[in-house]
């Protein structure tokens, strides 16, 4: 059970969250209302998707200031605490990007050597193609088309053709690029990637107990990430974790833990470990 510790909360997270949404629109509920571009907790504090928000900038929207306060709490929530969480323990689409890593894995489709290779910058050059696309249509362009709305919505309001968009994402992942969707195309998660920069809450390697046995690179899906794996001992430093907890659910050895990132004490680690 100690190996799913992690994903078993993160699934309490997101289902709790729809569930929450879905009851304030059926029922009412206060606690957490309207969707995950805009909504509010408890009918006070408001939160905004900021990628929402600068489309509609973009696109010549008025833009209230009850919502720019919101996408200034998303943006201090996960700038100073949770890196880019909003990911794995918010979005919905997640869940499906990770079953079909899942069956990916038990079908071995893994271990067939793959011709396709797409670049994991891409997410970025999409947010800047979505604020163009979004300018010159005067329409918030991602949040048309963007999945996480489709999925958002419909678990509240009930499911319409776009469900096929979120099929095909299974089936892209599955098939034909691996962690495609979240690891390479979502401008979203490139957005919260850039937010969640500087976070302090990180997972960190020791290395004194890694025995190199791999499996939390088997199984992050941004594995570009754990590049001090075998190295040396140091805190993860690039955007794109998800702080899903995968890696350390996984690691058997101890060697992989959250902790609390300390700028300057991890800079005089590295620097002596350079020395030595
Ligand atoms: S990358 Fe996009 S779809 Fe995937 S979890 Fe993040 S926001 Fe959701
Ligand atoms: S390094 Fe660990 S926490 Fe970060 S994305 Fe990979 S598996 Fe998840």
């Amino acid at each position: 059970m100690s190996n799913y510790k992690y994903l078993i909360l993160r699934r309490i997270s997101q289902i709790t969250l729809l569930v929450l949404y879905f009851g304030a629109n059926a029922y009412g509920w206060k606690m957490l209302a309207g969707n995950l571009s805009s909504s509010t907790i408890l009918g006070t504090i408001p939160l905004s998707d900021p990628f929402a928000l600068l489309q509609m900038l973009a696109a010549g929207a008025s833009v209230g200031a009850t919502a720019l306060v919101g996408g200034l709490v998303i943006v201090f929530f996960y700038g100073l605490i949770g890196g880019r969480a909003f990911c794995s323990w918010v979005c919905p689409v997640n869940m499906v990007t990770d079953a079909a890593n899942w069956l990916r894995r038990k079908l071995y489709i893994d271990k067939i050597e793959r011709k396709i290779w797409v670049s994991r910058n891409l997410r970025y050059y999409l947010i800047i193609l979505a604020l163009i696309v979004s300018f010159v249509s005067g329409l918030a362009a991602f949040e048309v088309i963007s999945p996480i709305t489709i999925l958002n919505r419909g678990v509240i309001f009930g499911f319409g053709a776009g469900a096929g968009l979120l099929v095909a994402i299974f089936f892209f992942d599955l098939f034909v690029l691996k962690n495609g969707w979240c690891g390479h195309i979502c401008p979203l998660g490139g957005v919260h990637s850039i937010i969640g920069k500087y976070n302090l809450f990180r997972v960190k390697h020791n290395s004194d107990n890694c025995t190199l046995c791999m499996k939390c690179k088997d199984i992050c899906p941004e594995v570009q990430v754990l590049d001090m794996i075998g190295k040396r001992s140091d805190f993860v430093a690039k955007q794109e974790c998800t702080n899903c907890g995968r890696c350390v659910d996984v690691c058997n050895d101890d060697a992989l833990g959250f902790n609390i990132r300390n700028y300057m004490k991890n800079n005089q680690e590295v620097t002596d470990e350079n020395v030595n």
